[in-house]
């Protein structure tokens, strides 16, 4: 049976991200996952570091963009009509937040943590050795209409507001940054705020590495058999019992599995997510990550080849995978950027956890005395491990929070 401070359920870039920051505060911390670090959603993403994110991803408006979705004609998104007597309360309440002002409300709360985001990254990869996987080149977002792109001036209105660095950009400017993209859209923004990585998994296994060389435990164990002991908390893990005084659930989209064992009823969504890798065509590559907006997916350059991830899928969370998106998407990913042979790999499904706010709860768990919460980074889990590590460190060990925790917090539902 071992001791220690705190354990840190899930190993997640969130996940590891926390104990890291927990063991640099002088806490003794293990960090419990039944896989690797880094393995599961925090594995296949698009390695983007999203700092310059003010808005959330809208639910489409208006009937037609809806009865398309809903008809499925749309790479972006996908819908298992059989699993909506589950998902639809989630999602129509996803979309009652889709306004421009409740938009605008997420952009106020979550700022703050996203301004951290790239610096927070940069710092852990600094003392984890891992810069060679950061790339300061921003993101590119094309418009193939004008059209969509005069819908959003008011969006850029309130990222001037808001002092974001952005430029805008028209067809040859954008291939002047990045030359191996056809001319097939309009215009584009380059994000420069934001950051991408080469390989996700290397990051959070990096950061993984560095929470043992301070003394950190990397234990496989099963989460679900979190129980109190006494005045402590109890895992079962390979390695035998494992007693901390304070736990962090930080289980991405299995978090509710756990939290309802302890009436803690959180309404987490989950939005499925896939990839594919793709070698290169000749010498066509890209320097960073580039979204396709009307057709809602990423291509991102990474160690393992050309990665394109798709848009939201709705389903239940343990649904068999259906990736059909990359049937309707990538003839248009090739024609913005010829592709060359897929690698030979099965397709990746990963479970983005979403509130319908697109807000993270990080917060102390309601009702349960030495549990912590940190899950629901939505699309942005990835971009706000190490803010969120640094945010909850702070706030575990009584230090000033670098930002107001409010917004965050796990009553906001009641
Ligand atoms: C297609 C796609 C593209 C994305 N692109 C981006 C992007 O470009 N930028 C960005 O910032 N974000 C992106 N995201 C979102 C991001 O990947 C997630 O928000 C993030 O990975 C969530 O991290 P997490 O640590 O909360 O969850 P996870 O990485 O899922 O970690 C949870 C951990 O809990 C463990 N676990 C679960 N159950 C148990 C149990 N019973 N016992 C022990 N351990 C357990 C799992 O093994 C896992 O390691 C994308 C997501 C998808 C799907």
């Amino acid at each position: 049976m071992a001791r220690t401070d705190a354990m840190v359920l899930g190993a997640g870039i969130v996940g590891t991200s926390i104990a890291l920051h927990l063991a640099k505060r002088g806490m003794s911390v293990a960090l419990v996952d039944k896989r690797g670090p880094g393995e599961e959603t925090s594995y296949g993403n698009a390695g983007v570091l999203e700092g310059n994110t003010l808005l959330p991803h809208p639910f489409p408006a208006g009937i037609a963009a809806f009865l398309e979705v809903v008809l499925g004609q749309t790479a972006a998104v996908n819908y298992h009509i059989g699993d909506l007597p589950h998902t639809l309360p989630w999602i129509l309440d996803y979309r009652r937040n889709s306004t421009f002002e409740n938009r605008k409300k997420f952009a106020a709360a979550m700022r703050p943590l996203f301004a951290r985001a790239v610096p927070e990254h940069e710092a852990l990869m600094q003392e984890a050795n891992a810069t060679r996987y950061l790339r300061k080149e921003g993101w590119i977002k094309v418009y193939r209409n004008a059209q969509d792109f005069d819908d959003i001036q008011h969006e850029l209105d309130l990222a001037r507001e808001y002092g974001l660095d952005f430029r805008t950009l028209d067809t040859d400017e954008t291939r002047a940054l990045e030359p191996s993209l056809e001319p097939v859209f309009k215009r584009a923004i380059h994000w420069p705020g934001a950051a991408t990585v080469s390989n996700p998994l290397a990051v959070t296994r990096a950061y993984a590495a560095r929470f043992s060389a301070l003394g950190g435990v990397v234990v496989t164990g099963d989460a679900l058999s979190l129980h109190r002991n006494g005045k402590t908390w109890r895992v079962d893990t390979h390695e035998g019992a494992l007693d901390a005084e304070v736990a962090v659930v930080a289980l991405g989209p299995w978090a509710p599995d756990l939290l309802k064992r302890f009436d803690i009823d959180l309404p987490l969504g989950i939005k499925r997510g896939y990839h594919r890798h793709f070698k290169p065509q000749g010498n066509k590559t890209l320097t960073r990550a580039v979204v396709d907006t009307e057709n809602g997916y990423c291509m991102a350059p990474m160690e393992q080849g050309l990665r394109i991830t798709t848009g939201a899928e709705f389903a239940d969370r343990d649904a068999a995978p259906t990736p059909v998106q990359f049937d309707r998407l990538l003839p248009k990913a090739n024609e913005l950027l010829p592709l060359g042979p897929q690698v030979d790999e099965p397709t990746w499904l990963g479970r983005r956890p979403c509130f319908a706010d697109s807000r993270p709860v990080i917060d102390r768990a309601p009702g349960q005395d030495g549990l912590w919460l940190a899950f629901g980074h939505a699309h942005w889990g990835l971009t706000l491990g190490p803010a969120t590590g640094r945010l909850l460190g702070e706030m575990m060990t009584g230090a000033t929070p670098f930002c107001d925790p409010k917004p965050y917090s796990a009553l906001r539902f009641n």
